[in-house]
């Protein structure tokens, strides 16, 4: 599809290119707090799996622990999925490294390059912060029921490359061409789908392989931060059938349980 940076977001172009439209019942809104704020809101009254709210202003879009995400009209994609998962499932340990493994397949199938992935939710490209994953999960009546919220830069407007701590990037630097965003929903609406139907199946030990292979740390020194305790140094080396990421440490192999913590480069 031709790059056009300024084509809006449309409810029926997304159906056309979902092979199964049915599936999801997507809601198009112009503006919202936040997709994955409304969406719980909705899974709360009933909604069902495969709710998608997709909006192109959001007013506090969040990432984790109260972090803001930033996203500008036009310029980036931010959505959330609604998925219940059948009753008697184990928690869902590990799904937010398995929804950067569908993230990065759909992006890669589009088309782009040195897409990597570092622990536990974030989207790099050519080492960049191109996306960030936020996972949130409830229990309903012995249900597990999780809302993925994911937020994408398509362009990087100065504003919000200024306004991060961290080095942001845009996936139009690293595709053939600015992707359609209708598109772009589409597929990666497809690849989560499929990922979640085999995450059903078999958890996330199914995806390490692919995890690992888009580590951004692999082999190298990092920090892992968390409020109120002394940082853990050690030496990356990939991580479990749980998604636990497995550091090599002066005290020996540790085990690092996705949660309230940060990586950081040593
Ligand atoms: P970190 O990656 O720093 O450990 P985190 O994974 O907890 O933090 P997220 O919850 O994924 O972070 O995302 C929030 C953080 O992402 C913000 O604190 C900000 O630094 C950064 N951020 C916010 N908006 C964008 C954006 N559009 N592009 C890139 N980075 C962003």
């Amino acid at each position: 599809m031709q790059a056009n940076p300024s084509e809006p977001l449309s409810t029926p172009v997304i159906a056309a290119a979902l092979q199964v439209p049915e599936r999801f019942a997507i809601s198009l809104l112009d503006s919202c707090e936040s997709t994955s704020t409304l969406l719980l809101e909705r899974a709360q009254q009933g909604a069902a799996s495969g709710s998608v709210v997709v909006c192109e202003r959001q007013s506090a879009g969040r990432g984790r622990r109260g972090r803001v995400w930033l996203s500008a009209p036009g310029d980036s994609l931010t959505f959330s999925l609604l998925w219940r998962f059948p009753a008697g499932m184990p928690p869902p340990m590990g799904l937010s490294l398995a929804v950067g493994v569908a993230t990065a397949r759909a992006l890669e199938e589009m088309g782009a390059a040195g897409v990597q992935l570092k622990w536990p939710n974030d989207v790099l490209a050519d080492g960049a912060k191109v996306g960030g994953i936020l996972v949130e999960t409830v229990s309903e009546g012995g249900c597990h029921v999780a809302v993925i919220g994911l937020g994408l830069n398509i362009h990087l407007p100065r504003e919000i490359a200024d306004a991060v701590d961290i080095e942001a990037g845009a996936l139009s630097s690293v595709m053939p061409y600015a992707p359609s965003r209708n598109l772009l929903l589409a597929n990666l609406l497809k690849a989560l789908a499929a990922m979640l139907d085999a995450f059903e199946r078999s958890g996330f030990s199914v995806f390490a392989e692919a995890w690992q292979s888009r580590h951004a740390h692999a082999g190298q020194f990092v920090r892992i931060l968390a409020e109120g305790v002394e940082p853990i140094e050690g030496r990356c080396i990939g991580v479990d059938r749980d998604g636990a990421l497995l550091l090599d440490t002066v005290s020996g192999l540790r085990r690092i349980v996705s949660g309230d913590v940060s990586l950081r480069p040593a």
